[in-house]
């Protein structure tokens, strides 16, 4: 069983967490281990296709890269937040039906 690796980020120098699955992946691809936190990959690619503008993370207050002007509308959540989110989102669509609140 693979457990979970705390690495350090060469861009941030912050400490996250290399879950399994992320080893599992970067195994089958044949890569090493992440050398940067997901926030900055994902900076990094978002700077890939254009510009990155810089905000406040709904969820936690940390700072948020994204890819599109932060507005006093639009909620912006660092990549962590994002993930944790995202996961909610499958695991809320995949556990049960959309239930009607009125
Ligand atoms: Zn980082
Ligand atoms: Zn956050």
């Amino acid at each position: 069983m693979i457990s979970e690796k705390i690495l350090k980020c060469r861009e941030c120098g912050r400490d996250f967490l290399f879950t399994p699955e992320e080893q599992a992946f970067y195994a089958a691809k044949g890569y090493g281990r992440p050398r940067r936190c997901k926030d900055c990959r994902r900076a990094a690619r978002l700077s890939k296709t254009g510009r990155v503008y810089s905000g406040v993370c709904a969820a936690c207050g940390k700072e948020a890269r994204v890819g599109f002007r932060p507005s006093r509308e639009t909620l912006v959540y660092c990549g962590d937040c994002w993930a944790q989110i995202a996961a909610e989102r499958r695991s809320f669509k995949s556990a049960r039906p959309r239930q009607g609140r009125k």
